[in-house]
């Protein structure tokens, strides 16, 4: 049985799909959740650590509902991305506190010491949260979700706001677990912060899988990924016309700007990477200029910005 099965789990924000019908499976060991903001990835940690009901579909920890079943909360740790801390309280304090919740009893002050080690955060634990700089913070969550010494680990944005040194700290510390069996679920919006974690991804976008896999076939598909583009150029049906017949583009929509005979192209791209190649090649040998070219969808496009970097830059 795997540790984590999630089935056709969906969240709905009112009108926003939050999560749409999510499946997937967890294996022990390291799994990174990438996404460009916006994507869905705090609302299924969210979920899948009992912080949020479904609005559809189930979670399961070792084959128990999450929601239904409380008590299989206790087997897995969350650091969340948000601080929601008892300012207060030392670091020590607000670990030792989130075990005895976790019903680590007289266990607690020892276990919370270890997990401070372990993330480098017994150095400053006597410190109060309200005096703790980003990267401190970021190890007090990572401690208070190691404290119970939990079969899961669900991380959301854990490095963000850590150092290049600290950085290489916590990839030791999560390759450290996950070699003791532990199954790591840890968030990133950036895919090279990632990359230096573990080659198994989840990329999500508009509360959609649209990737999974080891790191290399990820980014084959992502760049499968069909999109939408947008041309402003100085001969729009010509190059309409030569697109689709180098099969670059599936479909074309010719749109009127600005109430004059000019019209923008809208292309249908199925594979970015193709495209992008040829592009330039084909407008100089047909004497076109393009004066604009832009991605129509907001999460695509930072998919887009993952896979294409600099050459997007100010269009062609
Ligand atoms: P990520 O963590 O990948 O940035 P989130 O899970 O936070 O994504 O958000 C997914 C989508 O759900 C976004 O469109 C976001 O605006 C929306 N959303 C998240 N939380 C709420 C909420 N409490 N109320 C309304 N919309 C929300
Ligand atoms: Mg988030």
């Amino acid at each position: 049985m795997n540790p984590v099965s999630i089935r056709e789990l969906a969240k709905w924000y009112g009108e926003i799909a939050g999560l749409n019908k999510v499946s997937l499976e967890l294996r022990p060991g390291i799994t990174g959740l990438v996404g460009p903001n916006g994507a869905g990835k705090s609302t299924l940690m969210k979920i899948l650590t009992g912080q949020l009901k479904p609005s559809y579909g189930e979670a399961l920890i070792f084959g128990e509902d999450v929601w239904k079943r409380p008590s299989a909360r206790r087997r897995l740790g969350y650091s969340p991305e948000g601080d929601s801390f008892y300012e207060d309280m030392s670091v020590l304090g607000f670990v030792r506190a989130m075990g005895r919740l976790c019903g680590l009893g007289a266990c607690a002050d020892a276990f919370a010491r270890e997990a401070l080690e372990k993330t480098g955060a017994l150095e400053f634990a006597g410190k109060r949260l309200k005096a703790c700089s980003k990267g401190m913070r970021q190890r007090a969550k990572l401690a208070q979700a190691l404290v119970h010494k939990p079969d899961i680990l669900v991380l959301d944005e854990p490095l963000n706001g850590i150092d290049a040194r600290g950085r290489r700290e916590m990839l030791r510390l999560f390759d450290g677990l996950a070699a003791e069996g532990v199954t790591i679920l840890v968030s990133s919006h950036i895919l090279e912060e990632i990359e230096a974690v573990t080659d198994q991804i989840l990329f999500l976008a508009q509360g959609n899988v649209i990737a999974s896999g080891p790191l290399a076939e990820v980014r084959g598909l992502l760049k499968d990924h069909p999109l939408k583009l947008l041309i402003t150029a100085t001969d729009p049906r010509k190059l309409g016309a030569r697109l689709l017949e180098s099969g670059l583009v599936t479909g074309i929509v010719f749109k009127v700007r600005g109430g004059l005979d000019e019209e923008d192209l809208v292309l249908s791209v199925p594979q970015v990477e193709s495209f992008y190649r040829a592009l330039p090649g084909l407008v100089s040998e047909l004497g076109i200029g393009i004066e604009r070219l832009v991605p129509l969808d907001a999460s695509v496009e930072a998919v887009f910005g993952y896979l294409v970097g600099e050459e997007m830059g100010g269009g062609a």
